[in-house]
């Protein structure tokens, strides 16, 4: 178990700092001022520091799912803060509080070997605890905000230390209130609500693959698989720089699935809430031609047409100038708007 720093010490100040590892595109990255969160207790001060000195700010976790500009002006926001802990248990569930700077995939290693099952589908998805909830992250069926008991947040609104239970998280796919509401919340700390019994959540066809003759895997077996499956699929960002998926799969009405089905009869799709239907946006950028194509430094992933990448060397503006590309030519093919998923700070 790990344990937070002393509350007392002021936020380390640091200027000029290089974020080209800060970030998983590996842009060429500068912030002008960042403050190292390493409490939570540290942050009134630092907000009425930057609102003091007008100077704009943002938030930055793992930085796997921002796009940078060469220079961040102002007070970039280093989310640090660490510690996991088991607080309660009742009948049905055990409740973990873990602060907002903890890696995503070390807690699910470490709920793992303390035998609390349940993020096994969520393994190796990049990043920190603090941010998972700000686009409810998800994979092979399973997203984070059901696990949700409740969100610790300073209110930059209303300059107060606030707590959201999950039903005020307004949890959907990739959004939540957070993401609504950016600039708002800055979350220190989330408590996971971890029930007690457990099913195996194989049923995306990639992850049932992996399991012909086996029905109940165990959670280790699970977590094994999708960290075999997704090494397979995404690219390293140590190795390539990229986001993850680039674009959200575009949730469309079934009748106009219908009407693009007549023509495309292999498109990719899965049910969504009833009368809608999700398509899988990288079967349109596939089907565009884009996979493995290059505009300079950046590119589509040739494995994976939903992942963008810098080859070294791109910036902030190439990425979105391939992006709008990509987003044009399937609009105009298939009538579809793909929205962007990493936040563009
Ligand atoms: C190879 C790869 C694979 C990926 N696979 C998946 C996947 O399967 N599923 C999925 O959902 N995502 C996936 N992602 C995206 C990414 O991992 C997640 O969105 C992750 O939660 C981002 O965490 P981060 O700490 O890096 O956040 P950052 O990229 O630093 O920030 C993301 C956003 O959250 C805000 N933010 C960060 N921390 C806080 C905080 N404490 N309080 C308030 N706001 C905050 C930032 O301001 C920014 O707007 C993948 C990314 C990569 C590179």
């Amino acid at each position: 178990m790990t344990r937070p720093q002393n509350a007392s010490t002021p936020a380390k100040l640091i200027p000029n700092l290089g974020l080209k590892e800060r970030n998983t595109f590996g842009l060429d990255a500068v912030a002008e001022f960042a403050y190292d969160i390493s409490s939570a207790e540290q942050i009134p001060a630092v907000m009425s520091d930057i609102a003091k000195q007008k100077l704009s700010w943002r938030i930055l976790g793992g930085g796997s799912n921002v796009i940078l500009p060469s220079t961040l002006a102002g007070a970039t926001l280093l989310m640090n803060i660490l510690g996991q802990e088991i607080i309660k248990a009742d009948d049905e569930a055990i409740y973990l509080s873990v602060g907002g700077g903890v890696i995503w995939h070390d807690l699910v290693s470490w709920t793992l070997e303390n035998d609390l099952p349940g993020f096994e589908n969520l393994a190796l998805i990049p990043g920190t605890v603090g941010a998972a909830p700000i686009q409810n992250i998800g994979a092979y069926g399973v997203e984070i905000g059901e696990y949700i008991d409740h969100i610790e947040a300073f209110d930059v609104k209303d300059q107060a230390f606030v707590t959201l239970q999950q039903d005020a998280c307004r949890f959907a796919y990739r959004d939540s209130y957070f993401k609504q509401h950016a600039g708002r919340f800055i979350v220190t700390k989330v408590v996971f609500k971890m029930p007690k019994s457990w099913q195996a959540r194989i049923h995306y066809a990639d992850l049932a693959k992996q399991f012909p003759d086996n029905a109940s895997p165990s959670p280790e077996e699970i977590f094994l698989a999708v960290c075999k499956i997704r090494t397979h699929k995404l690219p390293d960002p140590k190795v390539i720089g990229n986001a993850g998926s680039f674009f959200q799969n575009p949730i469309i009405p079934n009748e106009q699935y219908e009407t693009l089905l007549r023509t495309y009869s292999d498109l990719v799709s899965y049910p969504d809430t009833p009368g809608k239907r999700k398509l899988a946006a990288g079967w349109l950028i596939d089907h565009c031609g884009f996979k493995g194509q290059r505009m300079g430094a950046v590119g589509v992933y040739e494995n994976q047409a939903l992942v963008l990448v810098n080859h070294g060397g791109g910036t902030a503006q190439d990425i979105l100038g391939l992006a709008k590309c990509i987003r044009d030519k399937v609009h105009d093919k298939f009538g579809v708007t793909l929205q962007i998923e990493p936040n563009i700070l």
